[in-house]
């Protein structure tokens, strides 16, 4: 089915339809799900619980997350029962970022190596990516459909028109925890390297001129020496 199709499709659809739907329409072994367990994870962790418990949620380890993503992680597995596998950068690469602190002065790079390149090593297996990412967080984000095509996969956002009032509500409506940090003023969670307090994603590798890690869009040195 062609991508336009697939939108059309799932476009009427309520959020845990669409979820219920592309496991009808793709085989569960080729579904990718992965989760930053960062400020707006709850609802889709809360919708594969639902329609898929069990189905593994990947979780991107950079080694530099806030304790409190990590206690919001242990929260979340706890309330839903979720299955969630660490992917992370080759130990000797790691290390190398933590000793040369590559993300002071090349954020792309050190994104590539303790995100990007390790999800990469496991995607190949896969026909389909599902990533919680939500319309209202950025302009770039506002402009993606339900499915996009990246690469040899298909990206789908299920939760691509969810307002910021409806998240809330869906936070209250199934009692799912808060992260900590959301509470203290920081809209967006990341590595502790690049994250400051701030709405939206404001707080996000502040002074550089970087909106995405490169997971969900190809930031300057990847696009530049990897991308052609
Ligand atoms: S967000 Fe910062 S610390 Fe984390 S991988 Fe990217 S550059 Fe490195």
């Amino acid at each position: 089915m062609k991508i336009t199709e697939l939108n059309n499709k799932y476009k009427s659809l309520s959020f845990q339809e669409r979820l219920e739907q592309l496991f009808k329409d793709f085989p569960e072994e080729e579904i990718l799900i992965t989760s930053s367990f960062g400020t707006t994870s709850m609802a889709l962790l809360h919708l594969v619980s639902k329609v898929k418990p069990g189905h593994p949620v990947h979780f991107i380890d950079t080694s530099y997350h806030f304790p409190e993503t990590l206690s919001y992680r242990d929260e979340l597995v706890a309330q839903l029962g979720l299955k969630v596998i660490e992917v992370k950068a080759e130990s000797k690469k790691n290390k190398f970022t933590n000793e040369n602190q590559t993300w002071r002065f090349n954020q792309d790079l050190c994104c590539f190596i303790n995100k990007v390149e390790p999800l990469d090593k496991i995607k190949s297996g896969y026909q389909v990516w599902v990533s919680g990412l939500l319309g209202f967080q950025s302009m770039h984000r506002k402009n993606l459909g339900i499915f996009q095509e990246k690469g040899s996969l298909l990206k789908f956002h299920p939760l691509i028109d969810m307002s910021k009032e409806d998240l809330n509500l869906y936070r209250q409506l199934f009692e799912l925890p808060t992260h900590e940090l959301l509470k203290q003023g920081y809209d967006s969670v990341g590595c502790t390297h690049c994250t400051q307090k701030g709405s939206g994603r404001r707080g996000r590798w502040i002074d550089v001129d970087k909106t995405e890690c490169g997971l969900h869009e190809t930031q300057g040195w990847i696009k530049n020496r990897m991308a052609g």
